[in-house]
This record gives structure tokens, C-alpha cells and sequence, in this order.
């Protein structure tokens, strides 16, 4: 095995792999994605042992490791923000491929209608005008533009008082 000595010369390749691929959904999943893609709803689903909801939903409870139950609740498209970051260093966007332009914004929020949290993109992303407890809605993409992706939201957006 070679050792590099101190003040070698190091040499990079700039290589770009080309590796498209796909995966099945499943049921659970996909009928998540066909609800954001269709019609423009979020769904849940709930473990028939525990109680608790998942989102995207599962076919199997983590905790109870029993089958989740056949049926969806419609949770959303408010909720409440339970934490949040604003992100300054861009990434990969796997579902683009293309850098994240930043800053950016995420949340985990608390969807109205179930107690069950979702993690997305905010709209807002001076740091100044988030907190927690504060209201937001989720936009979805023009109908024609969607893909079946959770980012068939393109984020959620602050919701003003009185509103
Ligand atoms: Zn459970």
C-alpha cells in the first residue's frame, strides 16, 4: 500500500454517474402520492394497536410492529410549526439532481386534523418571521404540473392572523 507523502501532488477525476432508477411505492405510500398528485389532499394513516398516525403512511406501526390500519384520514393542509430551521448550505436535491438554491427553510409541523407531524419545505425563510406555534398552509403545485412526489407541495406558506 502506497503512502502519500506530505506535498504530493493530488489528482481528482470529475466524473458524473449516470444512474437513473425507480422504485415501487407500494400500496401505503402510493396511495399518499396519488393523493397529493390527484387531489391535492394529505393522507395518514393510523396503527389499530397504538393509536398513532404516520405521515407518509406505513404499512407497518414501527413500535407495535403490527399492520396499519386500510384507512386513510385527510389531514391538512394547515398546520401548526413545531420546530424549524433555515439552511444556508445548499445540497443535492435528489429528487432534481440539482443543488437546493438556498437559503432555504424547513419545518416539522403539526397537521391539523390528526396528531401527526410532516416535515416540508417552509416558504419563509428570514428567521425574523418564524417561530413555533406559527400557522402555515400547504401550496401544491398547478395540477398539470405534478408528479405524484411529496414535492407535489412545493412548500407550505405562512398563514396571517384573521385569515
Ligand atoms: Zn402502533
Amino acid at each position: 500500500m502506497a503512502v502519500r507523502e506530505q506535498g504530493d501532488e493530488l489528482l481528482f477525476m470529475d466524473w458524473t454517474l449516470n444512474v437513473p432508477y425507480r422504485w415501487a411505492a407500494g400500496i401505503y405510500v402510493g396511495r399518499f402520492l396519488k393523493g397529493l398528485r390527484d387531489e391535492e389532499k394529505i393522507y395518514a394513516n393510523d396503527c389499530p394497536n397504538c393509536g398513532r398516525y404516520l405521515l407518509p403512511p406505513r404499512v407497518v406501526c414501527g413500535r407495535c410492529h403490527v399492520r396499519m390500519g386500510d384507512d386513510y384520514t385527510e389531514v391538512g393542509p394547515q398546520g401548526t410549526v413545531l420546530a424549524f430551521a433555515v439552511c444556508e448550505q445548499s445540497f443535492i436535491d435528489p429528487s432534481t439532481g440539482l443543488p437546493r438554491q438556498v437559503p432555504y427553510s424547513s419545518a416539522s409541523i403539526l397537521m391539523d386534523g390528526a396528531p401527526v407531524t410532516f416535515t416540508h419545505f417552509l416558504e419563509e425563510c428570514d428567521p425574523e418571521r418564524l417561530s413555533v406555534g406559527m400557522r402555515v398552509e400547504a401550496v401544491f403545485k398547478a395540477p398539470n404540473q405534478r408528479d405524484g412526489l411529496v414535492t407535489d407541495i412545493l412548500h407550505f406558506k405562512t398563514v396571517k392572523e384573521g385569515n
